[in-house]
């Protein structure tokens, strides 16, 4: 067997270990296992790759492969899981602009050897000129793109730069004339003579444009709807790598490139759809660049009208220890304050005093697709507590208590019943339909949607302030107390 049919079957392999393993990340049970077949994927195809004739230099390789393990490892050691969603901007910002080395790479081979002789480096199937130049072309565009606009994102979240949206005048139509002229450099690198004098025009222009598109675009998206551009960064990032995948014929490259890029896109898809915002609406409509009116309110009559009513943690024990069915619902306060671990102590001492504990899970809680499952499963809270917000929503007048742990525009009820509420239409947990709701905040604070919320104002609602892991210490505390 040749060497060539051997790499591609090690290839195939590869692939399908990428593909059950992004399968088996679907559920929560599965997700570690998934992430150990699919790094085993990636295991394969790296040293496959490696083993093949087309590697120059292994130097460089072990340098990168060096510096790459220790910043990979010390990041994984020191970033807090709050700060995930910047480092997935900066990871699929480094993805966008690998594949864009790629594409500068092969061009500048292209020149040096002339096409000819560069067609023979390819193998025995090469590809026709304007194919590879188009690749190219692919992934420099959507790679520097994916570069500029991922760390536009990253700065933005750590808050680098304002959150705000920056809007202007013609904004939109500037965009489209940055396309427009990429794609007129692109055709034109792609029908021109590598070595000619244009192709070297047209490429600078392409990817400069590209590199402006990345801040321009991502310009007017508002921090708080980050998470959706990263994920759809994440998506670009996978193109790219497909495009590079093409430009240097690796068919591991571009099968786990359209696979980033189709998740990606699915993941974007769904985070808009729980904030029940259209794709477009999210690039477009600069949400967060007005103050948030406060005028939301869950009976849709305009002000929000009610007082807060505290509550203390000893009494907050006693309205827990005569309840029969209690639902945790977490936000991003939970992650914030990291209670994940003191609630599910809580949760256990309840159970031992004789009540049904589920946790409900809101899709968009927290700052990234599955932050709370995240948490939680970190905590050790078995999965089967863990209620997804349509199956917990019948159940939600059963409740005798809704803990509310940091959660606040997830359970605002102005999003099922305020037209004029900014958040009108994403679905909410129903969490004012339990008999007692007890919401854990150290204060006012707005959630991050900048919008006040009627729940806090309910008569059937009471706040515990506080830090969230010291405020459940304190009920924790009561318990077991009681139980010594
Ligand atoms: P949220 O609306 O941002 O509210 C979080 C609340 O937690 C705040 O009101 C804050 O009030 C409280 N808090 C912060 N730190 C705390 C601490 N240490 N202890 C106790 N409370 C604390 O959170 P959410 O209800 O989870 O909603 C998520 C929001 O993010 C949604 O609007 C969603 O659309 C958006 N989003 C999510 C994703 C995603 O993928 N998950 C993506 C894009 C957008 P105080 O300051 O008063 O404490």
């Amino acid at each position: 067997m040749n060497s060539a049919l051997l790499i591609n079957l090690a290839y195939i392999v590869a692939s399908i270990l990428f593909i059950l393993g992004l399968k088996m990340l679907g559920r929560q049970a599965s997700a570690r296992r998934g992430n150990t077949i699919s790094s085993l994927g990636m295991l394969i195809a790296v040293v496959v790759t490696l083993l093949d004739h087309h590697v120059v230099n292994y130097t460089w390789i072990i340098v990168g492969l060096v510096l790459g393990t220790a910043i990979g490892v010390a990041c994984a050691r020191l970033v807090k899981m709050t700060s995930m969603p910047e480092m997935v901007a900066l990871l699929n910002g480094f993805g966008g602009l690998a594949s864009v080395l790629v594409g500068w790479a092969e061009f500048g081979k292209m020149r040096a050897l002339g096409w000819e002789a560069y067609l023979l480096t390819l193998g025995e199937a090469a590809p026709p000129h304007a194919f590879t130049a188009s690749a190219i072309f692919f992934a420099v565009m959507i790679g520097g793109v994916t570069f500029t606009g991922s760390l536009y994102a990253f700065a933005k979240l750590a808050e680098l730069l304002s959150g705000r949206p920056v809007l202007f005048r013609g904004q939109h139509l500037i965009n489209g004339l940055i396309v427009a002229a990429m794609v007129v450099a692109g055709v034109i690198f792609a029908v021109s003579d590598a070595s000619g004098g244009q192709a070297p025009l047209a490429f600078a222009v392409f990817l400069v444009l590209a590199l402006v598109l990345g801040w321009t675009f991502v310009m007017p998206v508002g921090g708080g709807d980050m998470p959706v551009i990263i994920s759809m960064l994440n998506s670009l990032s996978g193109l790219a790598a497909c495009a590079a995948g093409f430009v240097i014929a690796n068919n591991v490259l571009v099968v786990a490139g359209c696979l980033v890029g189709t998740s990606g896109f699915i993941l974007t898809v769904i985070m808009c759809k729980a904030m029940n915002r259209t794709f477009t609406n999210v690039l477009f409509s600069g949400f967060g660049a007005a103050p948030a009116s406060s005028g939301a309110s869950a009976d849709g009559a305009g002000a929000i009208k009610g007082e807060l009513k505290p509550i203390s943690a000893e009494d907050t024990f006693s309205v827990l220890e005569a309840a029969r069915q209690v639902v945790f619902i977490p936000g991003y306060g939970m992650a914030v304050s990291q209670a994940q671990h003191i609630v599910r102590e809580l949760a256990e001492l309840l159970e031992n005093n004789g009540a049904e504990v589920r946790f409900a899970i809101h899709p968009v809680a927290g700052r990234m697709p599955g932050h709370m499952n995240v948490l939680l499963a970190e905590a050790n809270v078995p999965y089967e507590q863990l209620v997804e917000m349509d199956a917990i929503n019948p159940l939600m007048p059963q409740m005798d208590v809704a803990i509310v742990i940091g959660a606040n525009d997830v359970v605002n009820p102005a999003a099922a019943s305020d037209r004029a509420s900014p958040i009108y239409g994403m679905p909410i947990i129903n969490a004012h339909e339990a008999r007692t709701v007890i919401c854990l905040k150290r204060g006012k604070g707005a959630g991050f949607s900048g919008l006040e919320n009627q729940l806090f104002l309910l008569p059937n609602t009471r706040m515990l302030y506080g830090d969230a892991k010291a405020t459940l210490q304190a009920v924790s505390a009561e318990f077991k107390s009681l139980a010594g």
